[in-house]
């Protein structure tokens, strides 16, 4: 009973998160299913720092000083249920069980509950940053009590990663809220990468650059608003060239883009909140579109492009446009993403602190950037934003982008290039802004088919018209009369 905390679950990311704790100094109990992982990780390893192996779940939870806290790391889903029974079965009340994989939200809900019942805390900590930040600092998003915080708190914030002296690691909210917020980040990573590759695409097929060529202009990019790591890596990865065929890298990969499901998990959340996420949800699609190789290959036979690419007189301002398309259709997709954990946060009881979030996620995560402190300083200014965009230094910086965003979704309609993310975040964008929407009419209809009923611009109250009868209007709702 000397480790201060112990992980289970010795594949990649668990064996980087147990080597982090103990490069920080910590005592750490480590264990897996098969006892082969382990001894791997204490025979290449064991240098890194304190590590106390165990071959058995017993001996494991034996190692751990009280209130114990036990780190699993292993296959999301059954595997997890599988090791939250066993641990369970072997700690005492006030002992700390943490589901560091990536869970949905709804199943740490249930698990949570389940071990509040035998008096356990049970945290779902989201940690985003790969294998890469799992060992060097990556951003946790932990959920659960406060309590359980009070132990976990200073050991996590040491090892996340720091940003001007900070650790990306904060107390996200009860139960689920650390898997929620992580989920989203998923999904806003999702929006960001597409939006990204269709910047991409445009100048590849409008301009016929190269990839190294449009490396550049990434590069160039990530020196200003744009600066981050996804800009960084897409630099890179244009840059790079396949050995065997002397081709960009790039263009030796096969163009379907896979998925583990946490963007799906956003966009189904967000519809069961009615949180309009169209910048993530089109990217999910966009993935969709990509691997859907029967009907992309039905499609590319026969169905005609009537399209007509304008020549580009200017290059260098095309290349501009984009970098602001780009800017705009991100800070929509942020702006969603962070409605999306408003809307989570009200419907589930959680004290989410917004600009905390963004915080926690300018360094250790996918998503890491500069400008996320420009989302912290928003919340600062205005707690109960209504709307991320709506910040003033938001509405500043989309009002320059604006012409540019116009200029590039017009260009890519008439080209016939798909920029799904582009003008989708457009479109919405024009839509919350607007005076007055089409829903009125969508309303009549409702009523015409279904008496669904309506209101009315000029008066308070609910009202039905009578649309296969005399069309009178009636009033329905119970101040009639
Ligand atoms: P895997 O998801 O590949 O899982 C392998 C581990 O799970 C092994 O330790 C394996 O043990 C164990 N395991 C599988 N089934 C069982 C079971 N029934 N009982 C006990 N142990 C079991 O490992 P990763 O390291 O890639 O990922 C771990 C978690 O982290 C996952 O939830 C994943 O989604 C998440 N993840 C997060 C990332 C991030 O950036 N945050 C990136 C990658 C993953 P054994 O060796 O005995 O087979």
């Amino acid at each position: 009973d000397v480790a201060d905390i112990g992980v289970t679950g010795m594949a990649v990311m668990g064996s980087n998160l147990a080597r982090n704790f103990a490069r920080n100094g910590f005592k750490v109990a480590i264990h897996n299913r098969s006892v082969g992982k382990t001894e791997k990780v204490m025979n290449e390893h064991g240098s890194d720092g304190e590590f106390y192996p165990s071959e058995s779940m017993a001996d494991f939870v034996a190692s751990l000083q009280k209130p114990r806290v036990a780190i699993i790391m292993v296959k999301a889903g059954k595997p997890t249920d599988a090791v939250i029974d066993e641990l369970a079965s072997l700690m005492d009340e006030g002992d700390i069980i943490v589901d560091a994989g990536n869970a949905l939200f709804t199943d740490t809900r249930r698990r949570e509950a389940a071990l509040r019942e035998k008096g356990l805390h049970f945290v779902g900590a989201g940690v985003s940053g790969g294998e890469e930040g799992a060992l060097n600092g990556p951003s946790i998003m932990p959920g659960g009590t406060k309590e359980s915080y009070q132990r976990l708190g200073p050991m996590f914030e040491k090892i996340s990663a720091h940003v001007d002296g900070e650790p990306c690691c904060t107390h996200v909210g009860a139960d689920g809220a650390g898997h929620f917020v992580k989920m989203v980040h998923n999904g806003i990573e999702y929006a960001d990468m597409q939006v990204i590759s269709e910047a991409y695409d445009m100048m590849s097929k409008a301009l016929g650059m190269s990839a190294p060529e449009i490396g550049e202009v990434f590069a160039e990019w990530n020196k200003g608003d744009l600066e981050s790591f996804l800009i960084e890596i897409t630099a890179e990865v244009l840059a790079h060239t396949d050995a065997d065929s002397g081709l960009p890298y790039v263009d030796v990969i096969l163009d379907r883009a896979a998925q583990k499901g946490t963007g799906a998990w956003t966009v189904q959340t967000a519809l069961d909140l009615g949180v309009p996420v169209t910048g993530i949800a089109e990217a999910t699609f966009a993935r969709f579109v990509s691997g859907s190789v029967p009907q992309r290959e039905a499609a590319r036979a026969v169905l005609p492009a009537e399209a007509d690419a304008p020549e580009i007189a200017d290059r260098e301002q095309f290349i501009d446009d984009l970098q602001k398309a780009l800017y705009a259709a991100k800070l929509v997709s942020y702006s969603q993403g962070f409605d999306e954990i408003a809307k989570g946060a009200d419907e589930y009881g959680w004290d989410i602190n917004l600009g905390d979030m963004a915080r926690i996620w300018r360094g250790g995560c996918i998503i890491r950037a500069r400008f996320l402190n420009r989302i912290t300083e928003a919340y600062e200014r205005t707690p109960d934003l209504a709307l991320l965009l709506a910040d003033e230094y938001f509405t500043t910086e989309i009002a320059k982008c604006i012409p540019a965003w116009r200029r590039v979704v017009a260009y890519a309609a008439t080209a016939g290039y798909p920029v799904p993310v582009f003008a989708s975040t457009l479109s919405y964008y024009d839509a919350v802004r607007a005076e007055r929407l089409p829903a009125a009419l969508v309303q009549a209809q409702r009523d015409f088919f279904g008496a669904h009923t309506y209101q009315r611009v000029d008066a308070e109250g609910t009202y039905h018209v009578e649309w296969s009868e005399d069309r009178r209007q009636t009033r329905q709702d119970s101040d009639q009369q």
